[in-house]
């Protein structure tokens, strides 16, 4: 027993189609979840070309482990979570999320409908290496079901936090990107009463206009519609639609944790308690807290840790208002505890609807600050840890993940990534010239432990 995960990242298995992802991985995956949770298991898959191959290969491994399986096709992970919540044993998501299109992956759904937690999954992964999987007999094979229609109970569930017709009189422009949301996003914000108009809206597997992670230059192209059409604002997605990214009515790339601040303070000015988010979010989020009442948690970097914690602290009687990522990954609370770039999309239009005010507006309104991220190769976080503690006695440490020091606005993080042996150092203030002098003062303290 390893005791840690080998395969599976903070978001499920990742790789290149061919190379680590394939079919057998993908059977020998199914086979094991099915035997871990027997019942009825629900999958789906995002766009990707290769998405056919691998969601064959997780049905056939399901059905050989006498799982049912209902498939319920091309769809958004949140929307596949929300569908398996209280309905099915699990769930199986073929998605890579923002990667390139040579890749694919994994995502494993809990019967709560949040992904796999770590320890599930070093279980899940034991099951895997050690290669005997308890499959049925020709009488116990499980069949399989047609669930494409199911995706209308994630649109109905988005739309029943909202008054009908809210977004009556609104323009709004959509790119999902050619990815999961193609056939949701757009139908949504129509329901909701907005006229949209969508680009790069059919299913693509090679993302022939736009890659799947939604950058800037990316969404050039939803900019420009935004203005040709008057739109209140631009949406995007990533690749599997868990995020929401937006441009603003004046044709702006909206930064992501302004984003997370702009909905967080809508939801919090209606709902107490916690803000949950990983230590690595900006110094927005303290503030729309201490306006509105609420209070920040920190957790470790990864959305999991984010949906893990805000149910925990619910369990242990605790008010939690909002949680999210700054990088358009916002979870709430009443809907559902994962991600939901279409609940995202929705709640935009809700916000601008009771503002009445244009969305540029609101986003200048938010306080500048200045972030730094750089990257150092060295894998001595534990040295790293105390060393930064001792040189910045007059700062607070929070040691949730790597170690965050702060004093009034300013703050810096440092953290070793999970992915490869460099630690990150992130560093925000109110003006840039707080943010590189704290900046240059931390890379000083943890020079003697890089490589
Ligand atoms: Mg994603």
């Amino acid at each position: 027993m390893t005791g840690t995960k080998q395969l599976f990242g903070t978001n499920g298995v990742r790789g290149v189609v061919g190379e680590l992802m394939r079919p057998e991985l993908v059977l020998r995956i199914g086979q094991a979840l099915g035997a871990m949770r027997p019942g009825t298991i629900a999958v789906g898959r995002d766009s990707r070309s290769s998405g056919a191959m691998l969601v064959h290969a997780m049905k056939a491994g399901l059905l050989a482990a006498g799982c049912d399986v209902v498939d319920c096709g091309v769809l958004p992970t949140p929307a596949l979570q929300f569908i398996v919540r209280d309905r099915f044993a699990a769930g199986a998501v073929i998605t890579a999320s923002h990667n390139p299109p040579e890749y694919n992956g994994v995502k494993v759904i809990e019967p709560d409908g949040t992904e796999m937690g770590d320890e599930q999954v070093i279980a899940l992964e034991e099951r895997l290496a050690s290669g005997e999987f308890a499959l049925a007999d020709w009488r116990g094979l499980g069949e399989e079901k047609d669930g494409s229609g199911l995706v209308d109970q994630y649109l109905d569930g988005i739309l029943a936090h909202f008054p009908p017709g809210v977004g009556r009189g609104m323009t709004i422009a959509v790119d999902p990107g050619s990815g999961a949301a193609c056939q949701t996003t757009p139908r949504l914000l129509e329901r909701m009463g907005a006229t949209v108009n969508a680009i790069n809206r059919e299913f693509d597997g090679t993302f022939p206009h736009r890659l799947p992670e939604p950058t800037p230059a990316g969404l050039a192209p939803l900019a420009a519609l935004v203005q040709t059409t008057g739109a209140a604002f631009g949406v995007a997605h990533d690749g599997d639609a868990d995020r929401a990214v937006f441009v603003d009515d004046r044709g702006r790339y909206v930064e992501e944790n302004r984003e997370f601040a702009l909905v967080a303070n809508h939801v919090c000015q209606r709902r107490q308690g916690m803000i949950v988010t990983p230590v690595s979010t900006s110094q927005l989020i303290e503030d729309v807290a201490a306006a509105t009442g609420c209070s920040v948690r920190y957790t470790a970097v990864g959305s999991i840790y984010v949906a893990r914690s805000m149910l925990a602290l619910i369990g242990d009687g605790m008010q939690v208002a909002f949680g999210g990522e700054g990088n358009g990954g916002l979870i709430y609370p009443d809907h559902q505890f994962c991600r939901d770039g279409g609940m995202t999309a929705a709640m935009m239009v809700a916000l601008l609807a009771e503002t009445g005010r244009p969305l540029s507006e609101l986003i200048d309104e938010l306080p500048p600050y200045h972030f730094i991220s750089e990257k150092k190769k060295s894998g001595r976080i534990r040295e790293i840890v105390p060393a930064i503690i001792a040189a910045f006695p007059d700062h607070s440490a929070d040691l949730t993940d790597g170690v965050r020091i702060a004093k009034e606005k300013t703050w810096a993080l440092v953290r070793q990534s999970g992915t490869e042996p460099i630690v990150r150092v992130m560093v925000e203030a109110p003006d840039r010239a707080g943010a590189e002098a704290l900046r240059d003062a931390v890379l000083a303290v943890i020079r003697p432990f890089l490589d």
